[in-house]
């Protein structure tokens, strides 16, 4: 058995019967299967039969008994369109038949064109043409609403740069509908400009089609619509080529990045400056200072970098506030922002520290001038939330290319000269110098070292007699620290507890003297030796320390002495610093029962309303007036003002210092009662000190 054959069936509608029938035997002649014809003689009975379906082409004479003319094939069309239709054009009506194929139709057949060879032929190729130029039809009908479907913008040129599509996006980005663009030149349309510069950006189709390859838009592209509205853009150029190979136009594919160029300029922005002030922050100053580098190295002008730290400012933050703290930050951004040129940066580091690039400066002296003027206007108040608050800062300078000739460097070593200005007064500024920097190095060093003598216990304590003026008795001892130092032998407290202050190693040390001085002391009073009282001086960062009072309760509960045996020594800048807070320490201290001696007195900012409202036992006269009471008469008034004074608001009182009989003699006819000094005894170690206990100090003092 053979295989049935898929013959296409083919509607041939034709009144004539002799007509008819030679076509069909024309599309069947020697036994070709290929064909399998239908034929109707009315126009109504064909589109009856096309409403059944199944037919692969018609076959249509345009004079029928029910349709006449071109009427016919619109009607068929109308009900077939995607049925390609023949026209059998007699040679009469050869006009009629061109014109159904200008309508759709997909060719017409001449009667001398109706043999078994041409009209299968024709038939073919007519289906054939029909399945080609519908599926074009959907490509192209795919194309077009991909392309108004997507979110970029497509636009399309001819060889010649004249626009030939655009997609909607297209149309609403540029501001030009698809009717007026078309045929217009590129660059009337699609404006676009170099957003840094503001030039007309490169024709990125020029450029796609001169090099015959996609190519990327300018960076920082921005498009111009039509209303002048302008977004930044982003994408790329392609050449399109012809069969051939040829480039005959381009596509340009856009895309709008304006909020994403917005946000990236948003985080680059954050990226280098401040949050709370917003002033560059250390990155982009170190950037600014390189820049400025190297225009000042090819002009052979110097540049200066002020390091500026604020004083008092964490006072203010911790009591006020952090709230306060920051707009007190902002305030003096300002100021600083006022003080210097547009072409000066101000940054700032963080916490309380900003770093001024002044880029335009002739001479080394324009920096101190500029110094001069930000101190002074830091220094009018800045009124926050209500507070009249009172600032000063020290600043360090340090100048390009002597100070250093890097960004890193110069900051450095303005900071050490900042350092230096805080050391002599602050309020002030120093400019640097190559010394400064030794002594910094040198500070390291004692750091190191320091931090291992609190690990490993290399400290001892000197202890120096107190005297009674009188009697010559020892009425107790004041506790000295001494650091005993691997190479540099014993380390006198001046030397090295105000760098302890300023690492917080006299926090460990602190504690340890206390406990140190109060065995001792409990020690000598177990031995039966007439001792009394012990001294401990307390630096303000350890009195400012929360432990503090417990620390004091704890030691004198595990060593044993009685809180009356001890004396803690302050200095006047402790007591004054934030009065409030100290009273109520005090108080406690005093309430313990430890007794409290102002150390150093007359040196500080004395208030006598403090000594009043704090319950202070003692007040130590500072050597430094002592020294001078036989020579300088001011000095001696001094010295009995405070005698005088102390008796009247009974305090104790003792002379620091006391180096020569002649002070010592001064000092009896004004009746102070106490005294220390070289004349009685150095600061001794312990078992000296025993010793004097037993013995006495030196025979030429009493009486
Ligand atoms: P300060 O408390 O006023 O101690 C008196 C200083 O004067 C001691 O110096 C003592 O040796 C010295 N001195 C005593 N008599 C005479 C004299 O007749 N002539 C002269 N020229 N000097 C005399 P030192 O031991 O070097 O202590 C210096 C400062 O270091 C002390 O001054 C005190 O403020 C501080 N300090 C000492 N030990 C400690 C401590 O354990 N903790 C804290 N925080 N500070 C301490
Ligand atoms: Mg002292
Ligand atoms: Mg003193």
């Amino acid at each position: 058995m053979t295989p049935p054959v898929l013959s296409l069936k083919i509607l041939l509608i034709e009144n004539d019967p002799a007509a008819a029938n030679e076509i069909r035997t024309a599309l069947t002649a020697a036994g070709d299967s290929s064909f399998d014809v239908e034929w109707v003689q009315l126009l109504s009975d064909g589109l009856e039969r096309l409403s059944k379906r199944g037919i692969a082409a018609v076959l249509l004479e345009l004079c029928l008994p029910d349709s006449e003319g071109i009427e016919t094939f619109d009607k068929l069309f109308t009900v077939a369109p995607d049925v390609p239709i023949l026209i059998l054009g007699g040679n009469a009506n050869e006009a009629l038949a061109k014109e159904a194929v200008g309508r759709g139709a997909q060719d017409y057949l001449l009667p001398g064109h109706l043999d078994s060879y041409s009209l299968p032929r024709a038939q073919r190729n007519a289906i054939e043409r029909k399945v080609v130029e519908d599926a074009l039809y959907v490509e192209k009908e795919r194309a077009l609403v991909t392309l108004n479907s997507i979110g970029d913008a497509v636009l399309c040129t001819d060889i010649s740069g004249n626009i030939t599509y655009l997609n909607l996006v297209a149309e609403a980005m540029t501001g030009w509908p698809r009717k007026e663009a078309i045929g217009k030149p590129l660059a009337e349309v699609f404006q676009i400009i170099d957003g840094a510069t503001r030039q007309p950006a490169q024709d990125p189709m020029e450029m796609a089609m001169a090099q015959n390859r996609t190519v990327g838009l300018t960076v920082d592209c921005v498009l111009i619509r039509r209303d002048a509205f302008e977004s930044a853009i982003e994408d790329s150029a392609a050449p399109i080529h012809d069969r051939a190979g040829r480039v005959i136009g381009a596509v340009i594919v856009f895309h709008d990045v304006s909020a994403a160029r917005a946000m990236s300029q948003q985080m680059t922005h954050s990226a280098q400056h401040d949050v709370v002030t917003n002033l560059p922050n250390r990155m982009l100053l170190n950037d600014r200072i390189s820049q400025s580098i190297s225009l000042a190295r090819r002009q052979h002008r110097p540049l200066a970098v002020l390091f500026l730290d604020l004083d008092r400012f964490k006072y203010i933050n911790d009591s006020l506030g952090h709230a306060v703290g920051d707009q007190l930050l902002q305030s003096i951004a300002k100021r600083l922002l006022a003080s210097v040129r547009n072409s000066d940066t101000v940054s700032r580091q963080g916490g309380d520290e900003f770093v001024i690039l002044l880029s335009e400066i002739s001479h080394p002296e324009d920096a101190a001038t500029s110094a001069r003027k930000i101190l002074l206007s830091l220094n009018v108040p800045h009124s926050i939330d209500g507070h009249d608050l009172h600032i000063a800062g020290s600043m360090g300078i340090s100048i390009y290319p002597g100070d250093g000739e890097d960004a890193e460097t110069l900051i450095k070593n303005a900071d050490t000269a900042m350092y230096h200005a805080k050391e002599s007064g602050r309020n002030n500024f120093q400019f640097f110098k190559p010394e400064m920097n030794r002594q910094a190095v040198e500070r390291q060093s004692l750091e190191g070292s320091l931090r291992q003598a609190v690990e490993r216990g290399g400290f001892l304590l000197h202890y120096q007699p107190k005297i009674n003026l009188f009697t010559g008795q020892i009425t107790g001892a004041e506790a000295l620290i001494r650091w005993q130092h691997p190479n540099r032998g014993l380390v006198s407290p001046a030397q090295f507890v105000p760098i302890a202050e300023d690492c917080g190693l006299i926090l460990p040390i602190g504690r340890w003297v206390l406990r140190e001085a109060c065995k001792q002391a409990r020690e000598w009073q177990d031995a039966g030796l007439p001792f009394k009282r012990v001294s401990v001086n307390v630096s303000a960062t350890e009195f400012r320390a929360k432990t503090f009072l417990e620390d004091v309760g704890t030691t004198l509960r595990e060593t044993g002495l009685e809180a009356r045996y001890l004396d803690l020594e302050l200095t006047e800048g402790v007591l004054m610093q934030n009065a409030k807070s100290t009273a109520s320490v005090l108080q406690e201290l005093k309430r313990m029962g430890v007794h409290l001696a102002v150390d150093d007195f007359g040196t500080g900012y004395s208030s006598l309303s403090y000594l009043r409202q704090f319950p202070i036992d003692v007040l130590k006269i500072d050597q430094s007036f002592v020294r001078q009471i036989s020579d300088d008469p001011s000095d001696s008034a001094i010295v009995r003002a405070i005698i005088d004074m102390s008796k009247n608001l009974k305090k104790r009182v003792i002379a620091e210092g006391i180096e020569t009989q002649e002070q010592l003699a001064l000092l009896r006819s004004w009746h102070c009662a106490e005294g220390q000094g070289y004349l009685f005894s150095r600061p001794v170690p312990a078992a000296q000190l025993a010793q004097l206990l037993q013995t006495g100090v030196s025979e030429t003092v009493a009486k």
